[in-house]
């Protein structure tokens, strides 16, 4: 059992191991001809099921000819034009590799002495993205899991920055667009049901300021104390951005944390022509950035950033057998200071990686293409008569829903709706993803892969329209 310890001895089966592995993906890679093959979980349970995992194959060639069947075959694949489903990108190559480097190294982040270099390399590139949100100096950040573990800690930071110790009182205030982690962050910090305000959008789905104005003087005028505000830079259904420096001032005004809620919008950051949709950032006091969303990333990477690096050592402890006090005086570099996570994923080589092969332009010009290609989506949405569109796009999202001609009954459009998306998934010719909007059943495309066409969206309304139409043709025989 040795030979599969990876180490200087079986650095030759390693290289072997490994080759398979990718040229197995590569082949899948190439060949897969939709983005699902619309298996169910009764059918693949039982494929799961039967494997004996108390007697194994004992190599790894059998173990990937087996993969196929449990896995490979039947997985979502975000790289085919097709998957227009959630918030998952196609990674670029650089990545990758720096993902295998850093699994087959090892390093855990929390320490200098589990990382070296590590250490050094995710603080250059925390500082490389508090530079181009537009921090100053005294900035600083830790990578994460994840955008619901950057927001959660971001309010954490602001929880202990409210300085009170009634946590009835304290309030956050984020768009009823926001992401559902805000919510959880609060019932997890400690904060009451009521904790969250939620704050009305416009019809482009941003936060109305003057509506979060009236929140915040109502909030003082019952004793409260506003913890924090979160504005979304890139709702998760609209990719709408929340008027950045309107709700600064506000947060100015109020003495609030400012949280930048960007774990969608981050791509802008990197973007040659659209980093202005994110002024006003350089006001926040944290930013959450997800790079496994629009930095074209594998999962997991992410971040939180913050304006005053002091502000991080809420989330700081010292214990003897990790990260003594002393430590500190030494000036040892041990990130475990700044995260709630402890033994932690060296995510940031990924981006290293990825920045020293293509350059912040090449990876920001992807999401460019992505948010051209929206647009080219909204006007062929907005010119089919039987779709609506919601809003126009500000990042790369399309709301829409299949409207059949003439009157029909709201709910059975609701059901044809749904039901396209479902038979859409099951035939595996595409993904999308559906929300609700004022309580309608609608339908989305999340477009974050540059190498889906016009002609894809296209054609994905006419499957859609299909399945919808012969929904309502059925249900009309059946009524
Ligand atoms: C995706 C998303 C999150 C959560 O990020 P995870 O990486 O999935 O934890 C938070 N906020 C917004 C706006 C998001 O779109």
């Amino acid at each position: 059992m040795r030979s599969h310890l990876l180490n200087g001895t079986t650095a030759e089966s390693y290289r072997r191991s490994v080759t398979e592995g990718v040229e197995r993906v590569a082949d899948k890679l190439a060949s897969v001809r939709g983005p699902f093959t619309g298996t169910t979980p009764a059918e693949l349970a039982p494929v799961i099921d039967a494997v004996d995992l108390d007697r194994p194959l004992g190599d790894v060639s059998a173990a990937l000819e087996e993969l196929e069947d449990v896995y490979l075959r039947d997985a979502v694949y975000f790289h085919h034009p097709r998957y227009l489903g959630h918030l998952n990108c196609p990674v670029v190559i650089p990545a990758v590799v720096g993902e295998a480097v850093l699994s087959a190294v090892n390093s855990s982040l929390d320490t200098w002495d589990q990382s070296a270099g590590g250490t050094l390399i995710e603080r250059r590139l925390i500082d490389w993205t508090a530079g181009r949100a537009g921090f100053g100096p005294a900035a600083d950040g830790v990578f994460t899991s994840g955008g619901s573990q950057s927001n959660l800690q971001a309010l954490l930071l602001a929880r202990q920055e409210a300085k009170t110790d009634d946590l009835s009182k304290l309030r956050i205030f984020s768009s009823e667009c926001s992401h559902f982690s805000v919510q959880k962050s609060a019932g997890l910090l400690g904060l009451g049901a009521g904790a969250v305000v939620s704050v009305p959008v416009d019809a482009e789905k941003r936060m109305r300021a003057t509506a979060l104005a009236a929140e915040l003087a109502a909030c003082r005028a019952e004793g409260l104390v506003p913890m924090a505000i979160v504005a979304t830079a890139g709702t998760t259904d609209f990719g709408s951005i929340d008027p950045l420096p309107e709700i600064a001032e506000l947060a100015d005004e109020y003495g609030t944390w400012m949280h930048v809620d960007a774990a969608y919008g981050c791509g802008l950051l990197a973007s040659p022509t659209r980093r202005h949709l994110l002024d006003g950032v350089e006001r926040a006091d944290s930013v959450t950035v997800d790079f496994h969303k629009s930095f074209f990333q594998p999962v997991s990477s992410s971040a939180l950033l913050v304006r005053d690096g002091a502000t991080l050592r809420h989330a700081t402890y010292h214990a003897d057998y990790l990260n003594p006090l002393r430590t500190v005086a030494e000036k040892i570099p041990n990130q475990v200071d700044k995260s709630l996570q402890t033994t932690r994923r060296f995510d940031a080589l990924k981006l290293w990686m990825t920045l020293r092969v293509m350059g912040a332009d090449g990876v920001g010009g992807l999401f460019d293409e992505v948010c051209d290609l929206a647009r080219q989506g909204h006007a062929l949405l907005a010119a089919d008569s039987r779709y609506e569109v919601v809003v126009e796009p500000s990042l790369s999202t399309l709301v829409y829903r299949y409207v059949p001609a003439g009157d029909a009954d709201p709910e059975a459009v609701d059901r044809a709706n749904l039901h396209a998306r479902k038979a859409l998934f099951a035939s595996g010719e595409a993904v999308v993803a559906g929300t609700r909007v004022d309580g309608r059943q609608y339908l989305k495309f999340t477009l974050l892969n540059p190498e889906t066409t016009a002609a894809d969206i296209a054609a994905v309304l006419d499957l859609i329209a299909g399945h919808a139409e012969q929904y309502l043709g059925e249900n009309l025989v059946h009524a």
